[in-house]
């Protein structure tokens, strides 16, 4: 049916295409929006003009709308208030102010490679080695790659491939939706050597199993499960004097990141221990309890940590600029929100949340909160949450900003562990509208 659109019909008021692309407001999008985008925008408010769901005399407060709320990237700012610190699908780590000004400055052009004072070509990454070296002083070098599992690839085939890499079936995991350690170690070209029980592995299992085909011993952290009972693991030192013993280096795979002991996490191991045990090489993630960027942190030895630096496979597994300059500001730099949030008082979470109650209802209530991340699964931190009906979980999701409750036992709880202090009126505000229009 063809619509003919008369001379009265208000249709023929709706601004035109070319006017509301003069818009100041649309004008000034197309600093961070492609044209296309704006087009989209223009044509989804005309198109509900045009079906009479939208009056004419409205369009362009609707374009200002629509443009001033389109993004060029999709992913969402969200609050945390799961009381999870490390939370996988919020992107891990939160990275502090420094971090996030290192970021900015790095976007641009950038004297990764280039020494600016003499004008010649210079390594990449020697900030973040620096930083790293004086943060972790037992460690001899340093070198930073793109993420853990590439920290433990690169490791495993520049010193095992076409070789035996021996490890405890105790610590054969998996670590996430789709990564088993088994099957990233055999994609090297490495072997397994599996020795020991999944409960018990003593040293003499890993010293019957050395041989002309050894490329390294292999001691992995356990990040997201513990097994208890009858169980034996060989330490670092006893392992590492086996491989000295026997020429043969020792990898361990920290996983969390800890670069120094922390007192409320006690079986996490962390680098500055482990290597003064005699690991010859430990490698980490950069976003968990390190408090970074996504990268893999491998310090050790100089002669294990060069020749991982100087293997064919370095190049594929780089760390890129940005991810290299917010690892320097996050451990040259203050105490990352990470460990702030792990670290948070206990009586100051509950006078916060006590606030949050006095300003939107709801019920106070102990809560703990979590590492995640598959880090010190089990420890519980003492906190609180405001305990509210399970449903305002999804309109606070999906509210602006978007606040990311967790729902348990038919509730929501809003955990203000994780959320910055100077956000604690957003939540505040976000509540109220999620519980008054839902
Ligand atoms: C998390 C983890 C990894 C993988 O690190 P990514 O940074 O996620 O690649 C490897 N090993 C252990 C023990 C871990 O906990």
């Amino acid at each position: 049916m063809s619509q003919r659109v008369g001379q009265t019909d208000p249709r023929r008021s709706i601004p035109r295409t070319d006017r509301l692309l003069a818009l100041p407001a649309v004008a000034a999008a197309r600093e961070h929006l492609s044209d296309e985008t704006i087009a989209e925008c223009i044509r989804a408010v005309t198109d509900r003009a045009r079906r009479g769901e939208l009056a004419p005399d409205a369009v362009t407060a609707a374009v200002v709308e629509a443009v001033g709320a389109a993004r060029a990237s999709t992913q969402t700012a969200v609050l945390n208030a799961t009381g999870v610190i490390v939370h996988t699908n919020l992107g891990r780590a939160p990275l502090g102010p420094s971090a996030m000004s290192a970021i900015v400055d790095a976007a641009g052009y950038v004297d990764v490679e280039m020494d600016l004072d003499s004008g010649v070509r210079s390594k990449r990454g020697v900030g973040a080695r620096s930083a790293l070296l004086a943060a972790c002083t037992p460690a001899e070098d340093a070198l930073a790659v793109n993420n853990g599992a590439a920290a433990l690839v690169l490791a495993t085939t520049a010193l095992a491939a076409g070789r035996e890499v021996i490890v405890s079936r105790g610590e054969l995991i998996e670590i996430g939706a789709g990564f088993r350690l088994p099957d990233l170690i055999a994609s090297t070209g490495a072997r397994l050597r599996e020795v020991g029980t999944t409960n018990r592995t003593h040293l003499a299992d890993y010293a019957d199993a050395i041989g002309p085909d050894t490329g390294c011993l292999l001691k992995v952290h356990p990040s997201n499960f513990r097994v208890s009972g009858f169980t034996a693991g060989v330490e670092v030192d006893a392992l590492a004097a086996l491989g000295r013993d026997r020429g043969i280096p020792l990898v361990v795979d920290l996983g969390s990141g800890l670069l120094a002991p922390d007192a409320l996490l006690p079986d996490e191991p962390d680098a500055a221990t482990t290597l003064r045990a005699g690991a010859d090489l430990t490698t980490a993630s950069g976003d968990k309890l390190l408090g970074g960027p996504q990268a893999g942190v491998i310090l050790g030895r100089t002669e294990y940590v060069q020749r991982l630096a100087k293997h064919p496979l370095a190049r594929a597994v780089r760390i890129d600029k940005i991810a290299l300059a917010a690892l320097e500001a996050t451990v040259a730099g203050p105490r990352p929100p990470v460990s702030q949030y792990l670290h948070a008082d206990p009586q100051r979470l509950r006078a916060r949340t006590m606030a949050l109650a006095a300003a939107v209802g709801g019920e106070v209530v102990a809560h703990d909160g979590r590492v995640g991340g598959g880090g010190a699964p089990g420890v519980p931190l003492a906190g609180y949450a405001l305990k509210l009906p399970e449903s305002a979980a999804r309109p606070l999701r999906i509210g602006t900003p978007a606040v990311l409750a967790r729902v348990h036992d038919g509730a929501t709880l809003v955990d203000l562990r994780c959320v910055p202090e100077t956000d604690d009126a957003r939540v505040a505000e976000a509540v109220r509208i999620a519980l008054t229009d839902h």
